[in-house]
């Protein structure tokens, strides 16, 4: 049996809810539906968690929250009529009239709601409330056993199951971070021992680089949980860690399959390649917007480190070598006058970036004189290169501007056929 899951990209109108209907009735082996709240139809257009979430401040504030309210009402009212589905009029008033005193995670997790309730009359399948079977702690951290647990209990054959939220203890709708309905569909996926948690979305699957600056970049048709997760780590925006642990935990694969051609493969996540597989690296990726500080470590540029750590800094990664320690920073998040404390003693780069090369392949002997050979090939001088002992990646920054260079030249030493 399969879980899957579709995005807020993948729900976003009455065509997008027919072609996911399309997508479950071709194979009777998809089990679980996880949805997330409707998204933006265009650039521009409003995703409904963000409308919510503006109704519920609005609402707190004592500001009227009824022209947004009507906003995220149309777009259900409009999916519906489109369906030939009735109103959700009853929904949408509970909705509304539960808005003033509501929490944000209650607000925001509505979205979800009013879509799996919206896709159980369309496909007439029952929907599991989330607060059955996804708990969190008083604090508001998943209780990941429990949850499994309650899921397996819960679960009791073809059914919907709204993503993204849950309940704690005392029955308060508590939210996983932005993007959750992926950790719900991870749950579920790894709680019925699925064959595979398929998550449909509006990309072809997950690139070997940011199509953007190499475009004719493909999707990778296979990858190790530990490279995507390393992907996620040094910058591509696939699934967050909490998103792929439970799979990973329980052996399930990730699909990562393109809503708009169901039949391209997509990428295919797994636990570890078989032995005829060839050594190499899988994807380049990157960050920029970073600062880059680095401390000789003769002369104390260890304590240095240490305090910039404990001040809670943003931090993108910290690389050590024989005499010095880099640490790098998320600037748009770091607080001036904190990174300003920093610039003492140590050498500074404000406008840096990272370029980084994946693959579990990745041989140590050879990475590091190839990366170095095809960057200043490009022109560009590495400022630091850090490789893990394990392998698994291998990262240099370079100055912002050189980002797309970096990239590039990257790219074209480790993949391009
Ligand atoms: N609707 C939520 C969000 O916009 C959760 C999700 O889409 O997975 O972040």
């Amino acid at each position: 049996m399969r879980v899957c899951k579709f995005g807020g990209a993948a729900l976003r109108s009455a065509a997008a809810f027919r072609q996911a209907r399309t997508i479950w009735e071709a194979d009777a082996g998809r089990q679980v539906m996880v949805v997330s709240a409707p998204g933006k139809r265009a650039e521009g257009d409003e995703k409904i968690t963000d409308l919510l979430y503006a109704c519920q401040s609005a609402a707190a504030d004592g500001r009227g929250y009824g022209h947004l309210f009507d906003r995220a009402a149309q777009r259900f009212r409009e999916i519906a009529a489109e369906l030939g589905l009735p109103a959700p009029d009853d929904d949408l008033r509970q909705v509304y009239q539960g808005l003033p005193g509501a929490s944000p995670a209650w607000a925001a997790s509505r979205g979800e709601w009013l879509c799996g309730r919206l896709m159980s009359r369309y496909l007439e399948l029952p929907m599991i409330e989330p607060e059955r079977v996804i708990r969190f702690d008083a604090a508001g951290r998943l209780m990941a056993e429990e949850t499994l647990g309650l899921l397996r209990a819960e679960i009791p054959g073809p059914c919907v199951l709204p993503g993204f939220y849950g309940a704690d203890g005392a029955g308060a709708i508590r939210v996983f971070p932005r993007g959750g309905s992926d950790v719900t569909a991870a749950l579920a996926a790894a709680a019925l021992n699925a064959d595979a948690c398929e998550n449909w979305k509006d990309v072809a699957g997950v690139y070997a680089a940011d199509p953007r600056l190499v475009p004719d970049a493909r999707p990778v048709p296979d990858m190790t949980y530990r490279e995507l997760r390393a992907l996620s780590l040094l910058g591509a925006q696939v699934l967050c860690d909490e998103a792929v642990a439970p799979l990973r935990r329980a052996g399930v694969p990730l699909l990562v399959r393109p809503f708009n051609t169901p039949e391209a493969p997509g990428t295919r996540v797994h636990a570890g390649y078989g032995p005829e597989r060839r050594a190499s690296a899988i994807a380049v990726t990157g960050r920029a917007g970073i600062a880059l500080r680095r401390w000789e470590r003769i002369g104390g540029g260890g304590a240095l480190a240490e305090t910039a750590l404990n001040a809670g800094l943003p931090l993108d990664r910290l690389a050590a070598d024989a005499d010095a320690l880099c640490l790098t920073l998320r600037r748009p998040e770091a607080p001036p006058a904190a990174l300003d404390a920093l610039a003492d003693r140590s050498w500074r780069l404000e406008h840096a970036a990272s370029v980084s090369v994946v693959g579990e392949g990745l041989s140590r002997a050879d990475a590091a004189a190839r990366f170095t050979a095809a960057l200043s090939g490009a022109g560009l001088r590495p400022l630091s290169l850090h490789m893990p002992p394990e392998g698994l990646y291998i990262t240099a920054v370079v100055e912002e501007e050189s980002f797309p260079a970096g990239i590039r030249a990257a790219y074209d030493a480790f993949l391009r056929a």
